[in-house]
């Protein structure tokens, strides 16, 4: 069975990432270098506990009664889940259809990882950052091109309601004005559902 290192698992959690009730599940390994991540831990691959998608189900099914009574499940969260989707496949054998599977995702993954996901996710919460590419270079270090071949693939297989993005005002790198700029290109995409909320740098 696949095993991965989680660094946090969160129950009880209300509308944050999904419909119902959701337990969170954060992942290790992040292919982004985010200038104010908050999960810094969650770089380092050695770090976290080991878990099979099995020790992980038996884990969470304690809120099995609250999932199937809110329409909730799990969100596979990180660092970045998606790097992980051999876990998520063999966690949806063991949990069945009827929890909802999300993942709170920087979609900056290869394609064949996003159409594997895709097969058993229900969900995405979509961290965008920003849609310019030079903005996004100079907050992730990474390039957004992945990221967008990925959002417009999955904009094509249907159900836009099932995709929310995250478009943050991120101080010192975006303006209103780019986030405003970001929205516009989201809805042009397809995307129906945008969360623009400020990012609160301590
Ligand atoms: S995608 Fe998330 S976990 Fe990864 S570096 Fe950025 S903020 Fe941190």
């Amino acid at each position: 069975m696949t095993a991965a290192k989680l660094f946090g698992i969160s129950r009880h959690r209300l509308t944050t990432d999904g419909a119902g009730v959701t337990t969170l599940v954060a992942f290790s390994g992040c292919p982004l270098r985010c200038k104010y991540c908050i999960n810094k831990g969650s770089w380092d691959t050695a770090k976290g506990r080991d878990y099979t998608p099995e020790t992980l189900f038996e884990e969470v099914k304690i809120d099995q009664l609250y999932f199937l009574a809110t329409h909730g499940g799990v969100t596979f969260g990180g660092g970045e889940p998606l790097l992980q989707v051999g876990f998520i496949k063999e966690f949806r054998e063991l949990c069945g259809s009827q929890w909802q599977l999300l993942a709170e995702t920087s979609l900056n993954v290869p394609f064949e990882t996003v159409q594997a996901a895709d097969a058993v996710l229900d969900g995405y919460i979509v961290d965008i950052k920003d849609m310019s590419p030079e903005i996004y270079q100079a907050y992730t270090g990474k390039d957004i091109v992945l990221v967008l071949n990925n959002l417009e693939w999955l904009l094509k297989q249907g159900n836009p309601d099932r995709i929310m993005v995250r478009v943050p005002h991120i101080p010192g790198f975006n303006t209103d004005e780019d986030v405003k700029r970001s929205k516009e290109q989201l809805a042009m995409m397809g995307v129906k559902n945008i969360d623009e909320f400020q990012y609160i740098i301590r």
